[in-house]
């Protein structure tokens, strides 16, 4: 099995990653960091959970110039996932003094404007809010030699293909290019088709997850005894935090609703709270005010999956 230092990563990245307590890399990243190093193309088929983050995050920093100027642009769909990958970078390059900064809607565009200002290097963003600092003169592309597009398929799931055109059309012929993506629908390989040359092509099988040790369990249950088996489960797990997925909205507030009224601290999450709703949920979690999520729809784990990771 590879090592870090196998896929010829400098000293300082290698020092960070056994900060964090990365022993050895994951499967995507054995496969994806070395092209990635010596420039090529990659699609990369992985889900959250694969470690694909550090697969494209390391050879960004490896591969930077010190010129204080944007040279590498990740393209993510959510602003959770934006904040959550470039943190990342900032963490994995710290000893390379790597500049990154995340751009995404809902932050005052003053504050993202001091940060490109002061000079970044890697620019993370929501392809909208890096459409509007193009347009305004604010983000320049002519730097940019790495393209990445995380979550390709949530992308253009939330209708961000034409973004994602323009975007690319406006970077240098001349870049590299990766795209990372959990499914491959024709829209995702059309557009990894148009934008990459001569990829690698990687593909993740969901056994390698970086969690094999989650244990799964499924009970068999009449629909009227769901809720007190929900309850005896919590009861007998005793879990200090957790997350309970449903199929609706309606459903995501009635349980919570049930779960507050038997003396648990639940709060559902779901795609019709406002944003300063679902951040207020979001901090209640984190800060353990609340100890039970009850959230719909799994592709929606973006605005969940960064408080997982803690
Ligand atoms: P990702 O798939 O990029 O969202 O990463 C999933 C999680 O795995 C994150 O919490 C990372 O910090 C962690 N991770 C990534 N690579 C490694 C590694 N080589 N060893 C241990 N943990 C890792």
């Amino acid at each position: 099995m590879a090592t870090f230092s196998d896929l010829g990563l400098s000293e300082p990245v290698l020092r960070a990653l056994s900060d964090l307590g990365y022993d050895e890399p994951t499967p995507v990243q054995e496969q994806a960091i070395p092209p990635l190093m010596e420039g090529r193309d990659v699609i990369g088929q992985a889900q959250t959970g694969t470690g694909k983050t550090a697969a494209f995050a390391l050879p960004i920093i490896e591969r930077l110039k010190p010129e204080r100027v944007p040279q590498a642009l990740v393209l993510a769909p959510t602003r959770e996932l934006a904040m959550q990958v470039a943190e990342a970078i900032y963490k994995y390059g710290k000893g390379r003094a790597a500049r990154v900064a995340p751009v995404y809607g809902g932050q005052p565009i003053a504050r993202q404007l001091r940060a490109l200002e002061q000079g970044v290097q890697i620019v993370v963003g929501t392809p909208g809010r890096i459409m509007d600092h193009m347009r305004r003169g604010t983000l320049a592309l002519d730097h940019i030699s790495m393209v990445v597009l995380d979550e390709a398929d949530e992308m253009l799931d939330m209708g961000f293909a034409e973004d994602i055109e323009y975007i690319l059309q406006q970077t240098p012929e001349t870049r590299q290019t990766a795209l990372f993506s959990a499914t491959m629908p024709d829209g995702v390989s059309g557009l990894a088709n148009r934008y990459t040359k001569s990829p690698v092509k990687i593909s993740i099988v969901s056994e390698q997850l970086t969690a094999p040790r989650t244990r799964q369990v499924y009970y068999e249950v009449l629909p009227r005894d769901k809720l007190d088996a929900l309850c005896r489960v919590l009861d007998v797990e005793t879990p200090s935090t957790g997350i309970i997925f449903v199929r609706t909205r309606a459903e995501a507030d009635s349980l919570a609703e049930s779960l507050q009224g038997r003396g648990y601290l639940a709060d559902g999450i779901h795609g019709e709270l406002s944003q300063a709703m679902r951040d207020r949920v979001m901090k209640r979690f984190r800060e353990g005010q609340s100890e039970l999520l009850v959230a719909t729809d799994v592709a929606r784990a973006a605005w969940i999956s960064p408080i997982c990771r803690m």
